[in-house]
């Protein structure tokens, strides 16, 4: 079978970040939809991966360990996951932590924006018991406790109303910067990757100059097949990705069965014109 065919499923979360399931129940979920490789990428963290790893491995599913980097780049939030790191790598650890260090602020400062200006109140302790990680409070966990109670029928509306840039509840925020990122990956041993580059709000120009200071960096690949983009963008990447000299991941960023637009395992296979950021690997 082709590299290309493989059922490679490389951008996910566990209860370690945002996701409602354990790195165990996450594995045997992803085994049982046919994932053939898979990583864990939790946001800015890398504890749940050993959880990840041995449930992987109990299921013979291969595995490499993964992270999602949360970057800002010209003002605006960009994810960078990184594939194959060594998740004890020290520098890798020390900015990961770093890169969390001001969340727990943020979210107060967000549950305060929410109360002023929507006269919602309550939402840093509503959302804190959404959290399965306390380094790890997000804009996901406010997001399922408004739901809860009835502010909006679900994430993806909340994110419409709430939260989002201009919104009732955001707080602009300072995370790593795109060269500290690619670096804590590379000297990790790991590849770095454009997370779903589709949902960022750049002009042409500023796209261009994220994927060439990316490429300059040591950046080698973009996600094109993901949970997070439509079928055209799926294609519109892939000429993107071969334009600029970039392999492509895959990934559904998969965090919850209630809200995923994807389930863990079921994308579609990547368009043909791909070379695959696995293409070189040896699968243990
Ligand atoms: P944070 O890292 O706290 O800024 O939270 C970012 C997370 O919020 C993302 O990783 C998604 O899980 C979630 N999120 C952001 N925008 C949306 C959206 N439009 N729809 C659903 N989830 C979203
Ligand atoms: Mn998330
Ligand atoms: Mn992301
Ligand atoms: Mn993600």
């Amino acid at each position: 079978m082709s590299v290309l065919l493989l059922n490679a499923d490389l951008h996910c979360h566990s209860t370690v970040s945002d996701g409602v399931l354990s790195p165990a129940t996450l594995a045997q979920r992803a085994a049982d939809n046919g994932v053939e490789l898979w990583a864990l990428t939790d946001h800015d963290e890398v504890s749940g991966i050993a959880g990840a790893r041995a449930a992987a491995q109990s299921l013979g599913m291969p595995f490499v360990a993964g992270v999602e980097i949360s970057v800002t780049w010209a003002g605006k939030t960009v994810h960078i996951v990184g594939l194959g790191i060594d998740e004890q790598n020290s520098a890798l650890v020390q900015g990961l932590a770093k890169t969390r260090s001001g969340r727990e602020r943020r979210a107060h400062d967000m549950a305060d924006d929410l109360a002023r200006t929507a006269g919602i109140h309550g939402t840093f302790e509503g959302a804190l018991r959404y959290v399965g990680n306390p380094d790890l409070i997000s804009r996901s966990h406010f997001a399922r406790y408004l739901v809860e109670i009835g502010a909006c029928s679900s994430v993806a509306e909340v994110f419409r109303h709430y939260l989002a840039d201009g919104k009732p509840g955001f707080v602009p925020h300072r995370w790593a910067t795109l060269t500290e990122a690619v670096d804590w990956i590379r000297g990790a041993g790991g590849q770095a990757v454009i997370a779903h580059p589709g949902r960022y709000e750049f002009s042409p120009l500023a796209f261009d100059s994220l994927f060439h200071e990316f490429r300059t960096l040591g950046g080698v690949a973009i996600e094109t097949v993901t949970g997070s983009h439509t079928p055209d963008q799926y294609d519109e990447y892939t000429r993107i990705a071969n334009r600029y000299g970039f392999l492509v991941s895959r990934g559904s960023d998969f965090h919850s069965p209630e809200d995923a637009e994807v389930d863990i395992g079921r994308l579609p296979a990547l368009p043909a014109a791909s070379r695959a950021v696995w293409e070189n690997w040896s699968l243990a």
